[in-house]
């Protein structure tokens, strides 16, 4: 098991992905200072970064004796299909609360999550906007039926699922040792803001010097400092080491915007030809909603933000499946 360093109470988690997920040079030129470490291959079913969180998220639900899941997020979820086949896993039922209409949840993540056998409650947008108290709701609801629900926020962003890729982070200090490289900045794509939070914590624990970088791909700049903030606010709790915890409130957040482009999910031409140029040059395949925005960002900001960084780490933190709903994009726009 990982351990992190400077958390002396640090939080336990299970064991339900692959670790040390391989870290891979690209070979073209235009990419010639561009790692990616291969979150994509955390597992199939639970594939991409939420089982990084979901696994201290879910070794809590069980610490207090929970029967039930209860958790939220669009309708190609990538984290609502992985917490699905992670609490099957363990023999937990899931209850999802998603955004959007029941007619749209066919193919990619809907057909997984459908296939593994979930209840789903659909909200429309504006209901959607109250979420968190739906979800409430619901546990209220389950526990008068005797069940023990435990509440998983979006893309279980949370003081918790922090450590997930505090984990990851101490995951590539081992890597960068076996590989003898040394990786100057981290890039990762900020959706819920948990991966990139975890980072941070990683790097806040480990004392290290490395530049982390985030790209929002919804929301904005401030939003996300905030939102991100909030959440190692969150994980402090987790922790004993009072020195840990003052670097932690002065650690630098990097959110780079500019590249949500239309909204969440939403994808134009430009995007869909970027993620068939890597696709066609490297064999890696990145998703239109999170990674191939973010991948976009980076290349966009190699002079700007990450001048003079010599070995830039990606995170390829999944996707794949949700790529599968845009297949017609594709078609219709001759790519
Ligand atoms: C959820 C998700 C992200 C965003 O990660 P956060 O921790 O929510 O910021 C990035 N990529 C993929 C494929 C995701 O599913």
């Amino acid at each position: 098991m990982v351990k992190i360093k400077g958390a002396k109470m640090k939080p336990e988690k299970l064991e339900l992905c692959l670790k040390n997920t391989p870290i891979e040079k690209l070979r073209h030129d235009q990419y010639r200072r561009i790692w990616v470490k291969r979150e994509d291959h955390t597992g199939i079913e639970i594939s991409g970064n939420k089982i990084r969180k979901l696994e201290y998220a879910l070794k809590e639900a069980i610490d207090q004796k929970s029967t039930m899941i209860i958790t939220c997020g669009g309708i190609q979820s990538n984290h609502a299909r992985a917490t699905v086949a992670a609490a099957k896993k363990i023999g937990l039922s899931v209850h999802l609360v998603l955004r959007g209409e029941e007619k749209e949840a066919i193919g990619g993540n809907a057909f997984l999550y459908n296939l593994m056998g979930t209840k789903v409650t659909f909200l429309n947008p504006s209901d959607f906007s109250n979420h968190e108290s739906y979800m409430h709701q619901l546990k209220v609801f389950y526990e008068s039926q005797g069940e023990k629900a435990y509440i998983i926020p979006m893309g279980a962003s949370n003081g918790i699922g922090n450590f997930g890729y505090a984990s990851v982070f101490d995951e590539i200090l081992y890597q960068e040792k076996m590989m003898n490289v040394n990786f100057d900045a981290i890039v990762c794509t900020v959706g819920s803001g948990g991966t990139y939070a975890g980072l941070c914590l990683g790097s806040v624990l480990n004392k290290s010097k490395k530049k982390i970088f985030g790209i929002n791909i919804t929301s904005d700049e401030t939003y996300f400092i905030n939102k991100i903030r909030h959440g190692l606010d969150e994980s402090k709790k987790y922790l004993t080491d009072q020195t840990a915890i003052e670097r932690i409130d002065n650690c630098e957040i990097n959110i780079i915007d500019g590249y949500v482009g239309g909204g969440y999910a939403v994808a134009d031409k430009a995007l869909l030809r970027n993620i068939k140029d890597l696709a066609t040059h490297e064999g890696l395949i990145l998703d239109p909603v999170y990674t191939g925005k973010a991948f976009m960002g980076m290349m966009d900001q190699l002079d700007l933000a990450l001048k003079g960084c010599e070995n830039i780490l990606f995170i390829h933190t999944g996707g794949l499946f949700g790529t599968f709903a845009y297949e017609s994009k594709y078609i219709d726009w001759g790519l």
